[in-house]
């Protein structure tokens, strides 16, 4: 029980790495606080994960606001004070990347990509931040930046600078937040198969590329991502902050 009695928001949590990461912080103890769009196509989907945490003895709310909304970190920590009496984990997991090439890139997929990742996750931090200093015990604040934060792709002119963004705001909040014992790290996925590049890997000489590239020899699973965020939220991660954790199976460090 690494987290027991804690309480975890995670944003975009109805799917993919942030539904993974809520179901692992349940089973080491934690009640979370589920974020996520707030479309009705996810709302079953929801009903599901709180149907499953609650399963594993611990409880869960939901709260479905447009992550670059700059109220919706508000909102996710009042969801948390209300049903579980405060904050001790904020994931700042909900992302976009709808792969687009740069040079005839629409200004409203650029915005809407850098206010959804980046802009958003800004003042959610903040907001948890802030309630985490008021309560006086610490805290732990993740963000799932990218492998894109450190490499390029044509497709993606728009998404990777939103996850270095991530990551610097991690190590910036880490000096800033470190006196209140509030700890900030980043993880930094490979290819993970999720709905969000379900498209791009449908195309199997793609698909091949990508696991060829990898070390490990496959694509991660959300899962391969629960454990490391669960890692970094809990106590036996004390002493790290401003880290950045890559978690790709070997496929960065392959060059050659
Ligand atoms: P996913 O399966 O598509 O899940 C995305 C989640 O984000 C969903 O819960 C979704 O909620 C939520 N979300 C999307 N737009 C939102 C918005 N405007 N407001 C609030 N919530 C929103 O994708 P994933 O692969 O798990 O991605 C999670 C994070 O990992 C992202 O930040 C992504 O950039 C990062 N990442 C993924 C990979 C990968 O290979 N999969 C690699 C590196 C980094 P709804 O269900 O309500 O839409």
């Amino acid at each position: 029980m690494l987290l027991n009695d804690k309480t975890v928001i995670i944003t975009g949590a109805s799917r993919g790495i942030g539904r993974a990461a809520a179901v692992e912080c349940a089973r080491q103890g934690a009640n979370v606080v589920i974020g996520y769009s707030g479309s009705a196509s996810s709302q079953p989907l929801v009903d599901d994960l709180i149907a499953e945490i609650q399963a594993l003895g611990r409880d869960a709310s939901a709260v479905g606001t447009p992550a670059g909304d700059p109220e919706t970190g508000e909102k996710l920590v009042e969801s948390a004070v209300t049903h579980f009496g405060g904050v001790d984990v904020f994931v700042n997991n909900a992302g976009i990347c709808p792969f687009h090439s740069f040079l005839d890139m629409p200004r409203e997929t650029y915005l809407e990509t850098v206010n959804t990742n980046l802009n958003g996750a800004y003042f959610a931090v903040q907001a948890a931040a802030n309630r985490m200093k008021e309560q006086g015990t610490g805290g732990a604040i993740i963000a799932v930046s990218s492998i894109s934060a450190l490499v390029g792709g044509g497709m993606q002119t728009h998404y990777t600078p939103t996850k270095a963004g991530l990551v610097s705001l991690m190590q910036s909040c880490a000096v800033a937040l470190g006196p209140y014992g509030i700890r900030c790290n980043a993880v930094l996925p490979g290819t993970i198969e999720t709905d969000i590049n379900k498209d791009d890997l449908a195309d199997s000489e793609k698909r091949d590329y990508m696991i060829d590239r990898t070390p490990l020899g496959r694509l991660g699973r959300p899962d391969d991502l629960a454990g490391p965020i669960t890692f970094l939220a809990s106590d036996m991660a004390a002493y790290i902050t401003g880290a950045s954790l890559l978690v790709d199976g070997g496929m960065f460090v392959n060059l050659q």
